[in-house]
């Protein structure tokens, strides 16, 4: 019985259970667990994720995004989405759309909870305005150099600068003059007056607020000064109403401030948390970085397949599902570690080994001539879609006298461990027939270029009735039934397991990242494929048709994993 599939449908059969909460019991958790038993925030769970819009969201940030999101499904809780947008020069409205579709692609949705850190800047204003009519902050004159030099070291205390004793009015006269224009950059900023001696740095006088002279994406010209991540974003999370403030460990040393100027102003409290940050191997994972590979043109765009970006994952054929089990499985720690990107990989190829129609596609077609298959025949053979699964049936392969398959399936003079064709040797092509080869044609440079070969007709489906065994199973297609395509197979953007902490990481990008094959064969039922099709070429890995450039008549596909973890391998022999 025949059951054809849908090569149209993007996201058909999501695996199960992969719903973003990490599944096993976190320490965040449990920091949750207690403040609901004791109903520090009445029971509720608010988080939120909030991304700076200067770049594509990356894998990293997916882990913070089915983290807070996560959290907020499990404990019937919400997740906002806030854009924490106080950096005009660097943000753009291009960063908020890709963002957006980010999160909603995989899986998450914020309902009404959209919010712009700049839409606050009035209402954060007036918090300055309260922290230097309390006696709390004041308007510094130092240069940015000189405020540098003050703020001492771990090891050396601070100074204090000349101006931190002005007095409210003169700070509150200054501070409005900034706002309206009246100093250029870098003139003077607004600081914290907390301690020139902490112990922790963070608390040496920090900055709050600074002159921008440039137009905000959202706010156009009614602002040249900004607030400081520090001082917008405890402030933002305080007028949403977040109970927990879940952020990377890079910022544990701000929690204090962030801790200092909530109280200082005597506002709602949430509680900030810190986990660990993904690191994935063979890649980097910093905006700044991926802006250069960008802008630098050392890959096509943000969704350049190779990129641990979401939307390069996805243009790759990573499903949302995949990426959230990979968060799920990856934990929350507090430690950092650099996650292996086989573990990434291992878990699309586990979803599609499941949900991935198996086909049939030659990468470096080799041509073979069947000399006792009759001329114009044409037979159909069943071929399974999906052993893994039954469900999905089976379909026919169309078989003929002239066939391609792989180059590298066949050798002249074959090693002793070369089991595929060779002259005199008996094979199987997979669904079909035994074939053996008995002649090769050369061109005028003595390349291969065809193959004469001759079947066994009572090998049909792939058995022979005397039980005779061969040792290899080829893949292959008939030249007349199938289409040309082009194929791309990756590798990672970098040689080395930790790019990020070389001096340069541009000197270790990988230079055979990307191998472009065009003139592959594919099964005929392939020649339509729609964008966000994805299917296992069989022997050579999981495939997804390209969203942008594959069209009806002429496929692209995407290689999204071979079907084993070939780096692993590599860096096994490498390093034994
Ligand atoms: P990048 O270094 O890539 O620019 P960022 O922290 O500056 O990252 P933001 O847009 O500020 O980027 O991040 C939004 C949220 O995502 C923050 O809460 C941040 O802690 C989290 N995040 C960013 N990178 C990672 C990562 N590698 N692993 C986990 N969470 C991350
Ligand atoms: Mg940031």
């Amino acid at each position: 019985m025949s059951k054809p599939f849908s090569t149209d449908n993007p996201e058909s059969r999501p695996a199960d259970g992969a719903d973003g909460a990490p599944g096993a019991s976190n320490f965040i958790r449990y920091l949750i667990d207690n403040d609901m038993q004791s109903g520090r925030y009445g029971g509720r769970v608010v988080t939120r994720f909030p991304p700076e819009p200067n770049g594509y969201l990356h894998i990293g940030h997916a882990k913070s995004i089915c983290l807070n999101f996560g959290l907020a499904n499990q404990y019937n809780g919400t997740c906002h989405l806030r854009f924490d947008d106080t950096n005009p020069e660097k943000e753009s409205p291009e960063f908020v759309a890709a963002i957006q579709e980010d999160v909603k692609w995989l899986g998450f949705d914020w309902g009404p909870h959209l919010y712009f850190t700049s839409d606050y800047f009035e209402q954060l204003y007036g918090f300055a305005v309260l922290l230097i009519k309390a006696g709390k902050a004041y308007v510094d004159s130092l240069s940015s150099d000189e405020i540098r030099e003050y703020r001492g070291s771990l090891t050396r205390p601070g100074k204090e600068s000349p101006y931190r004793n002005r007095s409210v009015e003169e700070n509150l006269a200054l501070f409005q003059k900034m706002r309206d224009g009246g100093f250029e950059e870098g003139e003077c900023v607004l600081r914290a007056k907390i301690d020139m001696a902490a112990p922790n740095m963070v608390m040496r006088d920090p900055t709050l607020y600074r002159i921008r002279k440039q137009s905000h994406h959202r706010t156009k010209d009614q602002w040249c000064i900004y607030p400081m991540y520090d001082f917008a974003h405890c402030l933002s999370d305080s007028i949403e109403k977040i109970t927990h403030s879940i952020c990377t460990l890079e910022f544990e040393n701000n929690r204090e401030l962030y801790d200092w100027i909530l109280d200082a102003l005597g506002v709602y409290h949430p509680q900030q948390i810190e986990f660990a940050r993904l690191t994935l191997s063979h890649t980097v994972l910093s905006k700044r970085k991926l802006i250069q590979l960008v802008r630098e043109g050392y890959v096509s765009g943000w969704d350049d397949p190779r990129m641990p970006t979401i939307s390069g994952l996805r243009r790759r054929g990573y499903t949302p599902s995949s990426i959230r089990r990979f968060c799920e499985r990856i934990g929350v720690a507090r430690r950092d570690s650099l996650v292996d990107v086989a573990l990434l990989e291992n878990a699309i190829r586990e979803e599609l080994n499941k949900t991935a129609p198996r086909m049939m596609g030659v990468l470096r077609p080799l041509r073979v001539v069947i000399e006792n298959y009759p001329e114009d025949q044409v037979e159909e053979l069943d071929a399974v879609n999906n052993p893994e699964d039954e469900t999905m049936g089976s379909r026919k392969v169309l078989f003929s006298r002239v066939l391609y398959i792989e180059q590298d399936d066949f050798m002249e003079h074959p090693p002793k461990k070369f089991y595929r064709l060779a002259p005199g040797r008996e094979v199987r092509l997979r669904y079909a027939y035994f074939i053996t080869c008995v002649g090769v044609v050369k061109d005028e440079d003595g390349r291969i270029v065809e193959l004469r070969c001759r079947y066994d007709p009572a090998t049909r489906g792939g058995d022979a009735p005397d039980g005779r065994k061969v040792k290899a199973t080829l893949h292959w297609v008939s030249a007349d039934h199938s289409v040309e395509a082009e194929v791309r197979l990756y590798e990672s953007l970098f040689v080395k397991e930790d790019p990020g902490s070389e001096a340069d990481f541009k000197t270790v990008l990988n230079p055979n990242s990307l191998d472009r094959l065009t003139g592959c064969r594919l099964e005929s039922g392939l020649a339509n494929a729609g964008p966000g099709f994805r299917c296992q070429f069989e022997r050579l890995g999981y495939f997804f048709a390209d969203p942008k450039d594959s069209k009806p008549g002429r496929p692209v596909f995407n290689r999204i994993v071979t079907l084993r973890d070939a780096w692993a391998k590599i860096r096994g022999a490498s390093n034994p």
